[in-house]
């Protein structure tokens, strides 16, 4: 990844230095305004580091705003785990707002642009209204309901609040032009009738804004000086400003970049939630999940998505993010912070028959050695050891540098050891490898100056603490989970081999200490996170406990081998 000394401004920034510069604003104002309709996802921390980056760069604010206009999908957990992941992530907002504090505001400007002429109510049904749409060729027709007096749609856009219709039966029109050229202009939809419980206003409304009249004027109800969101929204954008002209209200205005897409991954909520509803996944918190809680438990951290974020920039025009630039952003940042530990994932008994029976020992070995201030440690060491199946064969091809009979290697940390013999069941499968060591090589040096070629993890099998260890694959096989030939889903292209898990782990004893107190990151409980040497990244899930420990694979090392 290349590294640049000055980093060019990005296009918002340039946007923000010129207002400030020419007096526009003195200070910015952003938001976050997710619908609480379902976890946040990775797109969503895109949005989020670019909306608080872009205020804290520049010393002004951000707002976490909720758009809950549409009260049938949303709730207060959602409510709750946004909060939750935005802390998580390192960000505090200004003030929280819901666009449902605004319902009485936005209502009475309804009732304004009435007056003005500008909105009606229309009795034609959704189907009609969108028959009568025309298309981007031809333009539309006027609703039949179009030209009612001002008089007639206060008093009908009063009972539609009052509750007296039915949904569906009519809705609140602004009174644009049917023929224009922008879709959006051709008589928006302010309000829909909706007899539903909404998870703050409770039963009091039973009618609803839309987004493009809700958004822009919670804009500038909270005075934000830039509203920014995705591409899609782009055609929206003079209706935006429309509707905040026609007010004569705070002018804010809006941004657009490029939503983020990852290969191998879907990302919107609906698909997301389909998945945890139909049990594809444990739950919007599943390791394998693109949601933010999902990379939690997986163990990335806060600072790995951060700098994730950053390096992929905002850009004006879509493009696809290849997955294992997450991974790179992670092992980049575990591998300054992750503590160094040994545990054999699939092991097998090796025992050093010339190692006095009953002795044990203390092997000293380095935490972490990007950072020498997290220290060494003590592992335990006796004539019994599980190694790594993979790290013996039987008949090594050229180049196999691990161990196999007549070959030394050596034991991190510990001893060379040379194999001798193997001792096998029934079925001829390993069951035990014999080898003998060289005292003097303590520490993992030999004094003669001998070398050898491979080196190998172990843990003490008197000592080991057992483990189960969950390894992940990609969710999904196909690198466009979205694109699926006529009659298919996304669901045919999930990866029935995602998950793997693997029971009979051993673990150096420390693991015990390591994990005793629970770990919070800004206030949001986080796992503890360890490179498991040469193995990968692995960090703790919640499904474990002190008797039953439960790790998650982060991420593997880039070099690394793989196991099973
Ligand atoms: P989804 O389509 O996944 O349901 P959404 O856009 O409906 O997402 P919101 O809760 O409305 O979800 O989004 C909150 C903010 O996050 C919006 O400003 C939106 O533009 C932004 N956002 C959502 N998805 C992405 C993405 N993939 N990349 C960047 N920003 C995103
Ligand atoms: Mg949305």
């Amino acid at each position: 990844m290349e590294e640049k000394d000055e980093k060019q401004l990005n296009f918002l920034e340039e946007i923000i230095e010129k207002g400030l510069n020419d007096g526009s604003y003195k200070s910015i104002l952003t938001r976050f305004p997710p619908e609480p309709n379902g976890y946040l996802h990775i797109g969503h921390a895109k949005s989020i580091c670019l909306n608080f980056g872009l205020a804290k760069k520049y010393g002004g604010k951000t707002n976490l705003r909720f758009d809950d206009t549409n009260p049938v999908k949303e709730d207060t957990e959602y409510v709750d785990s946004i909060q939750n992941d935005i802390r998580w992530l390192g960000f505090e907002w200004a003030g929280v707002h819901y666009a449902s504090d605004y319902f009485e505001q936005l209502y009475q400007w309804a009732e304004l642009l009435i007056s003005k002429g500008l909105a009606y109510v229309d009795d034609q049904t959704l189907e009609e209204i969108r028959a009568n749409r025309g298309t981007v060729t031809s333009p539309g027709k006027d609703s039949p309901w179009r030209n009612r007096s001002v008089e007639e749609n206060l008093d009908l856009f009063r009972r539609m609040r009052a509750g007296e219709f039915e949904d569906g039966s009519r809705v609140l029109r602004a009174k644009i032009d049917m023929a224009h050229p922008n879709m959006m202009f051709r008589d928006p939809i302010m309000y829909r009738i909706l007899h539903a419980h909404h998870h703050r206003t409770g039963d009091k409304w039973c009618i609803y804004p839309m987004y493009d009249y809700a958004h822009g004027q919670s804009d500038s109800i909270e005075g934000i000086t830039h509203s920014i969101c995705t591409l899609e929204f782009d055609i929206h954008r003079p209706l935006y400003d429309w509707f905040i002209q026609q007010l004569g209200i705070f002018p804010s205005h809006q941004y657009e970049f490029a939503r983020l897409n990852i290969d191998y991954t879907v990302m919107s909520k609906r698909k997301l939630l389909q998945l945890v509803k139909e049990h594809y996944v444990s739950g919007w918190d599943d390791p394998r999940m693109p949601t933010i809680c999902g990379f939690r438990r997986r163990g990335y951290t806060p600072e790995s998505i951060r700098s994730f974020c950053d390096r992929i920039g905002v850009a004006k025009r879509d493009n696809i993010i290849s997955y294992s630039l997450l991974e790179f952003s992670l092992r980049e940042h575990l591998n300054k912070v992750a503590q160094r530990r040994m545990a054999v994932l699939n092991p097998v008994k090796l025992v050093i028959d010339n190692y006095p029976a009953g002795q044990e020992e203390l092997l000293t070995a380095v935490n972490n050695p990007e950072n020498e201030a997290d220290g060494k440690r003590q592992v335990p060491f006796c004539g019994e050891l599980y190694i790594e199946r993979d790290d013996f064969m039987e008949n090594p091809p050229k180049k196999y540098f691990r161990l196999s009979p007549g070959t030394e290697v050596r034991l991190r940390y510990a001893y060379f050891v040379t194999c001798t013999s193997v001792e096998k069941d029934a079925e001829g499968n390993i069951t035990c490898i014999h080898c003998t060591y060289d005292p003097a090589t303590r520490g993992g040096d030999a004094p003669d100056g001998r070398k050898v070629k491979g080196t190998i993890h172990w843990v003490s099998a008197r000592h080991a603490v057992d483990a189960e260890v969950r390894m992940f694959d990609r969710l999904f096989a196909a690198e466009a989970p979205d694109e699926v030939p006529e009659g298919g889903t996304f669901l045919d292209n999930l990866n029935p081999d995602s998950l793997q898990v693997l029971n009979n782990c051993k673990i150096e004893p420390a693991i015990v200490d390591d994990v005793k107190t629970p770990n919070k990151e800004n206030g949001v409980d986080a796992p503890h996170r360890f490179q498991f040497e040469r193995l990968g990244y692995f960090c703790t899930d919640p499904d474990g406990s002190s008797d039953h420990l439960v790790f998650n694979r982060s991420c593997t090392l880039k070099d690394s081998f793989k196991i099973g």
